[in-house]
């Protein structure tokens, strides 16, 4: 297997797959209800593989505060241990075996970045009620800071229903650091796009926009986006659609707006899964997500015509793909030596809030 930079001993990296696998197994065995395995979607299929549970991020929060293993080995990237924690108890353990998985749209959103931004928000607009919100993909301090100004915490599941919790609650939503999913939602929502302002975190005031535009907007989203979902184009749509006239498209709604228009239908990485599972045998469906996702879901359906939708890029997450069957094994095998994934305790109380209001907001 071809490993990403990854410091892990040497004795590891030599192993062979079969060899990697067998050890894990046997290490899960021995350990019975003690540890629990979670698995991204867009995990290597042979860590996939390996899962207890597999999903998408909200999910695997969902799973991560019900369980009751001791040990939570989490799969995926820094932001989703990060949350396993916040919502586990203090018993209970979680590890990312690759410490290196990180997302780089959640670190568009940095804690004092956010706070610039809100500071200048308070001063422009001392008597309006701003909600935050801040998307599944943030560092536990910026999920702390929702729970604190009366905000909640959205994943790609949830987001329309948290955007319409917000603004029942407020006059304004202020939601970090996907501007695509933000658009995506205020679509929904049939918020106008004179209501909709995109902060700039680059630039020193109100992100780039006027005070008009501030004091006119029901939406002020983060200026961040996924270098994943954002390679698809609605060339790509128009290509697929002339080369397969009965091919239905969906995609992941971190996808540009320009392109989400133009699918069949769009949605978390749950529905996506239900869209393809559910899909008349013989059915043509071009993906726009993570590779790793659409080559499971082509493995998983073979009586359907499964495809990536760009068809010529490679849209793969390579920060799921750090983590590797090495990784997990090494994690396995020295749970005494190797440091979890822990959350200060005065951010975790606030972040803990902001994310148990979001499992209870309806998808
Ligand atoms: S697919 Fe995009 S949003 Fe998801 S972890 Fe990778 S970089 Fe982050």
């Amino acid at each position: 297997m071809a490993l990403t930079f990854n410091p892990i001993p040497a004795s590891y990296r030599r192993l062979s797959d079969d060899e990697l696998t067998e050890r894990i197994r046997r290490k899960k065995q021995a350990s019975g209800d003690k540890l629990v395995i979670l698995t991204h979607h867009y995990q290597r299929k042979e860590v996939a593989a390996l899962g207890d549970y597999i999903g998408d991020s909200y999910a695997l929060s969902k799973i991560a505060s019900e369980l009751e293993a001791e040990i939570i080995v989490f799969c995926g990237v820094h932001f989703m241990a990060e949350a396993a924690d916040i919502l586990s108890t203090d018993k209970q353990t979680v590890y990312l075996p690759n410490p290196l998985a990180g997302c780089p749209m959640a670190d568009m959103a940095a804690i004092t970045n956010v706070m610039h931004a809100w500071d200048q928000l308070k001063e422009l607009l001392p008597d309006t009620k701003i909600i935050p919100i801040a998307y599944m993909n943030t560092a536990a301090d910026l999920k702390a800071f929702c729970g604190r100004n009366d905000g909640l915490i959205c994943t790609s599941s949830n987001a329309t229903g948290a955007f319409r919790w917000g603004l029942e609650r407020g006059d304004k939503v202020f939601f970090y650091p996907d501007e695509h999913l933000g658009r995506n939602t205020a679509n929904k929502l049939a918020i106008p796009e004179n209501e909709i302002a995109v902060w700039d975190y680059r630039l020193r005031r109100l992100g780039g926009n006027t005070p008009e535009k501030i004091k006119n907007a029901k939406v002020i989203i983060w200026k961040g986006y996924c270098h994943v979902h954002t390679t698809f184009t609605p060339e790509h749509v128009q290509r697929m659609r002339e080369k397969f006239p009965d091919v239905k498209v969906v995609v992941h709604p971190e996808c540009p707006q320009e392109v989400v228009k133009l699918a069949d239908a769009d949605g978390s990485t749950a529905f996506i899964v239900k869209y393809v599972e559910e899909a008349e045998p013989g059915a043509t469906i071009a993906i726009g997500t993570e590779i790793n996702l659409v080559d499971r879901l082509a493995h998983e359906n073979p009586d359907k015509k499964i495809m990536e939708l760009s068809g010529n890029t490679c849209a793969m997450c390579v920060n799921m793909y750090r983590t590797t069957l090495n990784d997990l094994a090494w994690c396995l095998e020295n749970l005494d030596d190797i440091r979890p994934i822990e959350v200060r305790p005065e951010i975790k109380e606030e972040a803990r809030l902001s994310l148990s209001r979001m499992l209870e907001v309806p998808r």
